[in-house]
Protein backbone atom coordinates (compact mmCIF):
# COMPACT_ATOMS: atom_id res chain seq x y z
CA UNK A 1 0.00 0.00 0.00
CA UNK A 2 0.74 3.58 -0.55
CA UNK A 3 0.98 4.89 2.78
CA UNK A 4 2.24 8.65 4.04
CA UNK A 5 5.85 9.19 4.13
CA UNK A 6 5.15 10.73 7.68
CA UNK A 7 4.32 7.11 9.32
CA UNK A 8 7.25 5.18 8.05
CA UNK A 9 9.81 7.67 8.88
CA UNK A 10 7.77 8.07 12.55
CA UNK A 11 7.96 3.75 13.02
CA UNK A 12 11.82 4.04 11.73
CA UNK A 13 12.51 6.96 14.07
CA UNK A 14 11.11 4.87 17.26
CA UNK A 15 13.11 1.82 16.22
CA UNK A 16 16.03 3.33 15.33
CA UNK A 17 16.68 2.22 11.56
CA UNK A 18 17.20 4.47 8.61
CA UNK A 19 14.88 3.86 5.00
CA UNK A 20 15.99 4.00 1.44
CA UNK A 21 14.69 6.49 -0.67
CA UNK A 22 15.59 5.67 -4.41
CA UNK A 23 15.45 7.63 -7.18
CA UNK A 24 12.81 5.76 -9.58
CA UNK A 25 13.06 7.03 -13.65
CA UNK A 26 10.57 4.17 -15.10
CA UNK A 27 8.22 1.57 -14.87
CA UNK A 28 11.58 -0.88 -14.16
CA UNK A 29 12.73 1.32 -11.48
CA UNK A 30 9.43 1.50 -9.90
CA UNK A 31 8.85 -2.61 -10.33
CA UNK A 32 12.21 -3.12 -8.51
CA UNK A 33 11.25 -1.14 -5.91
CA UNK A 34 8.07 -2.90 -5.54
CA UNK A 35 9.62 -6.07 -5.66
CA UNK A 36 12.50 -5.22 -2.62
CA UNK A 37 9.85 -3.91 -0.69
CA UNK A 38 7.89 -7.50 -0.90
CA UNK A 39 10.85 -9.55 -0.70
CA UNK A 40 12.66 -8.29 2.09
CA UNK A 41 9.38 -6.96 3.95
CA UNK A 42 10.68 -3.47 4.08
CA UNK A 43 9.49 -0.01 4.02
CA UNK A 44 10.80 1.47 1.00
CA UNK A 45 10.42 5.42 0.30
CA UNK A 46 9.76 5.71 -3.73
CA UNK A 47 11.71 9.49 -4.59
CA UNK A 48 10.34 10.94 -8.06
CA UNK A 49 12.66 14.12 -8.76
CA UNK A 50 11.07 16.15 -12.37
CA UNK A 51 7.62 17.96 -13.23
CA UNK A 52 7.74 15.76 -16.38
CA UNK A 53 7.40 11.80 -14.27
CA UNK A 54 4.82 13.13 -11.98
CA UNK A 55 1.67 11.69 -13.54
CA UNK A 56 3.61 8.58 -15.20
CA UNK A 57 5.65 7.68 -11.27
CA UNK A 58 1.96 8.14 -9.97
CA UNK A 59 0.27 5.88 -12.23
CA UNK A 60 2.76 3.02 -12.61
CA UNK A 61 3.19 2.94 -8.89
CA UNK A 62 -0.67 2.30 -8.40
CA UNK A 63 -0.12 -0.68 -10.94
CA UNK A 64 1.72 -2.07 -8.87
CA UNK A 65 0.56 -1.22 -5.36
CA UNK A 66 -2.47 -2.95 -7.06
CA UNK A 67 0.28 -5.99 -7.16
CA UNK A 68 1.86 -6.09 -4.43
CA UNK A 69 -0.92 -4.69 -1.66
CA UNK A 70 1.01 -5.61 1.38
CA UNK A 71 4.08 -3.88 0.77
CA UNK A 72 4.66 -0.53 3.00
CA UNK A 73 5.38 2.17 0.70
CA UNK A 74 5.49 6.18 0.58
CA UNK A 75 5.84 8.16 -2.57
CA UNK A 76 7.30 11.21 -2.18
CA UNK A 77 8.23 14.21 -4.83
CA UNK A 78 11.81 14.80 -4.87
CA UNK A 79 13.13 18.72 -4.54
CA UNK A 80 9.66 19.77 -5.65
CA UNK A 81 10.24 23.04 -7.13
CA UNK A 82 7.58 25.04 -8.05
CA UNK A 83 3.62 25.55 -6.30
CA UNK A 84 2.21 23.42 -9.54
CA UNK A 85 4.83 20.79 -9.00
CA UNK A 86 3.82 20.00 -5.70
CA UNK A 87 -0.12 20.38 -5.98
CA UNK A 88 0.44 17.92 -9.49
CA UNK A 89 1.97 15.46 -7.23
CA UNK A 90 -0.68 15.27 -4.36
CA UNK A 91 -3.18 15.23 -7.75
CA UNK A 92 -1.52 12.41 -8.75
CA UNK A 93 -1.96 10.47 -5.01
CA UNK A 94 1.38 11.10 -4.14
CA UNK A 95 1.40 10.43 -0.39
CA UNK A 96 4.50 13.15 0.26
CA UNK A 97 6.02 16.29 -1.50
CA UNK A 98 9.21 17.93 -0.42
CA UNK A 99 9.47 21.18 -1.31
CA UNK A 100 13.06 22.38 -1.84
CA UNK A 101 13.52 26.29 -1.31
CA UNK A 102 16.75 25.67 0.64
CA UNK A 103 18.85 28.28 -1.61
CA UNK A 104 16.15 31.08 -0.77
CA UNK A 105 16.33 33.32 2.35
CA UNK A 106 15.11 31.94 5.45
CA UNK A 107 11.88 33.97 5.35
CA UNK A 108 10.83 32.91 1.69
CA UNK A 109 11.79 29.26 2.51
CA UNK A 110 9.15 29.08 5.25
CA UNK A 111 6.62 31.29 3.76
CA UNK A 112 6.37 28.86 0.72
CA UNK A 113 6.74 25.60 2.63
CA UNK A 114 4.05 27.13 4.89
CA UNK A 115 1.60 27.11 1.97
CA UNK A 116 2.25 23.62 0.60
CA UNK A 117 2.03 22.14 4.42
CA UNK A 118 -1.46 23.73 4.82
CA UNK A 119 -2.42 22.22 1.41
CA UNK A 120 -0.75 18.73 1.78
CA UNK A 121 -1.59 18.13 5.58
CA UNK A 122 -5.55 18.97 4.15
CA UNK A 123 -5.27 15.72 2.45
CA UNK A 124 -3.14 13.07 4.51
CA UNK A 125 0.11 14.18 2.50
CA UNK A 126 3.25 14.06 4.05
CA UNK A 127 5.55 17.27 3.45
CA UNK A 128 9.85 17.36 3.47
CA UNK A 129 11.52 20.37 3.43
CA UNK A 130 15.74 21.42 4.00
CA UNK A 131 17.22 23.91 5.97
CA UNK A 132 20.88 24.41 4.99
CA UNK A 133 21.78 23.34 1.54
CA UNK A 134 23.10 19.93 0.05
CA UNK A 135 25.39 21.45 -2.69
CA UNK A 136 26.36 19.11 -6.17
CA UNK A 137 29.42 16.66 -5.40
CA UNK A 138 31.17 18.45 -8.22
CA UNK A 139 31.29 21.59 -6.31
CA UNK A 140 31.59 19.54 -2.69
CA UNK A 141 34.69 21.45 -2.03
CA UNK A 142 33.61 24.63 -2.23
CA UNK A 143 30.47 24.60 -0.87
CA UNK A 144 30.42 21.96 1.60
CA UNK A 145 30.88 24.29 4.35
CA UNK A 146 28.65 27.12 3.55
CA UNK A 147 25.33 24.71 3.53
CA UNK A 148 25.71 23.20 6.37
CA UNK A 149 22.56 23.32 8.69
CA UNK A 150 22.24 25.34 11.63
CA UNK A 151 20.70 23.53 14.75
CA UNK A 152 18.88 26.53 16.37
CA UNK A 153 17.45 27.26 13.32
CA UNK A 154 16.12 24.05 12.33
CA UNK A 155 14.16 24.17 15.23
CA UNK A 156 12.96 27.48 14.99
CA UNK A 157 12.08 26.30 11.39
CA UNK A 158 10.43 23.33 12.20
CA UNK A 159 8.36 25.13 14.05
CA UNK A 160 7.65 27.60 12.00
CA UNK A 161 6.24 25.54 9.13
CA UNK A 162 4.71 22.14 10.68
CA UNK A 163 6.92 20.15 8.11
CA UNK A 164 6.78 16.48 8.79
CA UNK A 165 10.69 15.36 8.12
CA UNK A 166 13.50 17.70 7.56
CA UNK A 167 16.78 17.34 5.33
CA UNK A 168 19.75 18.82 6.90
CA UNK A 169 23.15 19.77 5.28
CA UNK A 170 25.64 17.72 7.49
CA UNK A 171 28.30 17.44 4.83
CA UNK A 172 26.89 15.19 1.96
CA UNK A 173 26.51 16.03 -1.61
CA UNK A 174 24.63 15.00 -4.77
CA UNK A 175 26.01 12.74 -7.27
CA UNK A 176 30.17 12.13 -7.18
CA UNK A 177 31.67 13.35 -5.28
CA UNK A 178 35.05 15.88 -6.05
CA UNK A 179 36.84 15.12 -2.88
CA UNK A 180 36.50 12.41 -0.30
CA UNK A 181 33.11 13.09 1.92
CA UNK A 182 33.75 14.25 5.41
CA UNK A 183 30.23 13.66 6.89
CA UNK A 184 29.63 16.01 10.81
CA UNK A 185 28.55 13.53 13.49
CA UNK A 186 28.68 15.90 15.59
CA UNK A 187 26.30 18.19 14.32
CA UNK A 188 24.00 15.62 13.61
CA UNK A 189 24.00 14.71 16.72
CA UNK A 190 23.10 18.36 17.72
CA UNK A 191 20.16 18.56 15.00
CA UNK A 192 18.82 15.22 16.62
CA UNK A 193 19.12 16.02 20.33
CA UNK A 194 17.14 19.98 19.38
CA UNK A 195 14.52 18.71 16.24
CA UNK A 196 12.22 16.31 17.03
CA UNK A 197 10.81 14.77 13.65
CA UNK A 198 12.65 12.32 11.23
CA UNK A 199 15.67 13.68 9.46
CA UNK A 200 16.86 12.99 5.79
CA UNK A 201 19.76 12.80 4.41
CA UNK A 202 19.92 13.74 0.80
CA UNK A 203 23.12 12.48 -1.53
CA UNK A 204 23.54 9.36 0.27
CA UNK A 205 25.24 7.93 -2.79
CA UNK A 206 29.13 7.88 -2.72
CA UNK A 207 29.25 8.84 0.73
CA UNK A 208 30.05 4.90 1.47
CA UNK A 209 28.76 2.13 3.46
CA UNK A 210 31.10 3.24 7.09
CA UNK A 211 29.13 6.88 6.81
CA UNK A 212 25.87 5.92 6.20
CA UNK A 213 25.71 3.21 8.74
CA UNK A 214 27.00 5.91 10.92
CA UNK A 215 24.33 8.53 10.30
CA UNK A 216 21.24 5.77 10.94
CA UNK A 217 22.82 5.16 14.24
CA UNK A 218 23.21 9.02 15.26
CA UNK A 219 19.47 10.01 13.88
CA UNK A 220 19.32 9.97 10.17
CA UNK A 221 15.84 8.06 8.84
CA UNK A 222 15.33 8.61 5.26
CA UNK A 223 18.57 8.49 2.87
CA UNK A 224 18.34 9.40 -0.58
CA UNK A 225 20.32 7.25 -3.70
CA UNK A 226 20.40 7.40 -7.51
CA UNK A 227 24.06 7.57 -8.55
CA UNK A 228 24.89 4.55 -6.92
CA UNK A 229 22.16 2.66 -8.14
CA UNK A 230 22.34 4.19 -11.59
CA UNK A 231 26.25 3.14 -11.45
CA UNK A 232 25.58 -0.42 -10.49
CA UNK A 233 22.99 -0.64 -13.81
CA UNK A 234 24.98 0.95 -16.04
CA UNK A 235 28.18 -1.42 -14.84
CA UNK A 236 25.86 -4.53 -15.64
CA UNK A 237 24.63 -3.01 -18.80
CA UNK A 238 28.23 -2.63 -19.97
CA UNK A 239 29.34 -6.23 -19.05
CA UNK A 240 26.42 -7.34 -21.07
CA UNK A 241 27.40 -4.98 -24.14
CA UNK A 242 31.02 -5.77 -23.66
CA UNK A 243 32.07 -7.61 -26.71
CA UNK A 244 28.72 -7.38 -28.97
CA UNK A 245 28.42 -4.08 -30.09
CA UNK A 246 30.61 -3.41 -32.75
CA UNK A 247 31.00 -0.13 -33.28
CA UNK A 248 33.15 2.07 -36.25
CA UNK A 249 35.87 3.84 -34.18
CA UNK A 250 37.02 6.60 -36.59
CA UNK A 251 33.57 7.40 -37.28
CA UNK A 252 34.50 7.30 -40.61
CA UNK A 253 31.60 4.86 -42.19
CA UNK A 254 29.17 5.56 -39.81
CA UNK A 255 29.01 1.29 -39.93
CA UNK A 256 27.65 -0.47 -36.36
CA UNK A 257 27.22 -4.13 -35.76
CA UNK A 258 24.96 -5.71 -33.18
CA UNK A 259 25.43 -9.16 -31.97
CA UNK A 260 23.90 -10.94 -29.37
CA UNK A 261 22.43 -8.96 -27.58
CA UNK A 262 18.69 -7.14 -27.51
CA UNK A 263 17.29 -4.17 -25.77
CA UNK A 264 14.71 -5.97 -23.68
CA UNK A 265 17.49 -7.99 -21.80
CA UNK A 266 19.87 -4.77 -21.97
CA UNK A 267 17.23 -3.09 -20.13
CA UNK A 268 16.55 -6.01 -17.69
CA UNK A 269 20.45 -6.28 -16.97
CA UNK A 270 20.63 -2.57 -15.75
CA UNK A 271 17.44 -2.94 -13.70
CA UNK A 272 19.14 -5.78 -12.37
CA UNK A 273 21.87 -4.10 -11.21
CA UNK A 274 19.86 -1.34 -9.78
CA UNK A 275 17.87 -3.96 -7.59
CA UNK A 276 20.57 -5.53 -5.91
CA UNK A 277 22.10 -2.60 -5.22
CA UNK A 278 19.04 -1.43 -3.63
CA UNK A 279 18.72 -4.80 -1.89
CA UNK A 280 22.38 -3.77 -0.51
CA UNK A 281 21.02 -0.33 1.37
CA UNK A 282 17.91 -1.98 2.69
CA UNK A 283 20.07 -4.47 4.52
CA UNK A 284 22.87 -2.07 5.56
CA UNK A 285 19.76 0.77 7.16
CA UNK A 286 18.55 -2.16 8.57
CA UNK A 287 15.10 -1.96 7.38
CA UNK A 288 14.72 -5.93 6.40
CA UNK A 289 11.42 -7.31 7.87
CA UNK A 290 10.06 -3.65 9.36
CA UNK A 291 7.33 -3.31 7.27
ZN1 LIG B 1 18.47 15.63 -3.02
Amino acid sequence: MIVPMKEILIHAKKNAYGIAAPNVIDAGTIRSVFEVAQEMKAPIIIDCAGYDLIEIVGDISRFYERKYPNVNVALNLDHGATFEEAVLAIKNGFSSVMVDRSQKPYEENVREVKEIVKIAHAVNVSVEAELGHVGIGSEYEQTRDEGLTNPDEAVQFVKDTGIDCLAVAIGTSHGTYKGTPKIDFELLQEIKSKVEIPLVLHGGSGTGDENLAKCIEKGIQKVNLFTDLSNAAVYQLNNYLEGNVIVDKDGKSGEFAIQNVNLYDAFETGIKGYKEKLEHYVRLFGSVGKA
